[in-house]
């Protein structure tokens, strides 16, 4: 009698987020089942009841804010032989790292207009300033077709890397006309791909939701907005929306 091979056991968790990253993940459908054969999901708040805390691979969507999110994370991290982090505020803070530019009292005031709320705001990170993390899934949200390519490739044990080259060069396969033609500031040209143009294919520019490549061509970019009469500071506004932590991060040293 052959022995069944064992399943690989998955959680999903999330922290501070819109969770429309696990969204995205159950509108994966037929692609999810087929992934689903070899593996059993074991914790997914969006979609099932159940909690178990053994598993072998742990997604974790969000940054991480709170004390207690802080401990909750390592824990995960002991209990998981893999960790990924998904979605842009579990890579790189995402829009939360917004938060890190003002105190917890100024923050608060601004968005509760100095009402009295006894939520704790915390210090936003990405989830690698807090424990180990084995893999990147990148996007607000994340892509598809990339999450399913990535999982697969995990569980074949071959792990995954991102693509690491420019946005501008899914964009240009798509032929789109360049969005700085058009009198926009993109920022494709430093910003890591995978996401087929998502943006600029539908005439919105590209806000590097993705991060930065490891190696961005800055001069390039500089290049390109010189070209254009635009200045480094409309492409920092631009580039603060997802990557406030990283910024903050270098600033600090
Ligand atoms: S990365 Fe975007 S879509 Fe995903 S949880 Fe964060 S805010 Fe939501
Ligand atoms: S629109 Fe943006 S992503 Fe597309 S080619 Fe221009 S700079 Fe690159
Ligand atoms: S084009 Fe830029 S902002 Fe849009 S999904 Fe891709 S990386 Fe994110």
């Amino acid at each position: 009698m052959t022995k069944e091979k064992k399943k690989v056991r998955i959680a999903f968790f999330d922290f501070a987020d819109c969770e429309g990253c696990q969204l995205q993940v159950t509108y994966l459908n037929e692609a999810l089942l087929g992934v689903l054969e070899h593996c059993d999901i074991v914790n997914f708040r969006e979609a099932m009841s159940e909690r178990s805390d053994d598993y072998d691979l742990a997604f974790v969507e969000g940054s991480i804010t709170r004390k207690h999110d802080e401990e909750r994370v390592k824990k995960i991290r002991q209990n998981a032989k893999i960790l990924v982090a998904y979605g842009a505020c579990a890579c790189t803070g995402g829009v939360n790292g917004l938060r890190r530019r003002f105190s917890e009292k100024e923050a608060k005031d601004i968005v509760y207009e100095g009402r009295q709320f006894p939520l704790e705001a915390g210090h936003p990170r990405p989830v690698h300033e807090v424990v180990k993390v084995d893999y990147y899934i990148h996007g607000c949200p994340t892509n598809n077709d990339e999450f399913v390519k990535a999982v697969k490739s995990i569980l074949l044990g071959k792990g995954y890397n991102p693509p690491d080259y420019a946005v501008c060069v899914e964009c240009k396969l798509k032929e789109n006309v360049c969005l700085f033609e058009k009198g926009q500031v993109c920022m494709g040209p430093v910003t890591r791909a995978g996401c087929g143009a998502w943006c600029p294919s539908y005439g919105n520019t590209c806000y590097s939701c993705r991060g930065l490549l490891n190696d961005p061509a800055t001069q390039g970019q500089m290049d390109i907005l010189e070209k254009y009469g635009y200045t480094i500071d409309e492409l920092k506004q631009k580039f603060d929306l997802y990557n406030a932590c990283r910024m903050e991060a270098e600033k600090n040293g």
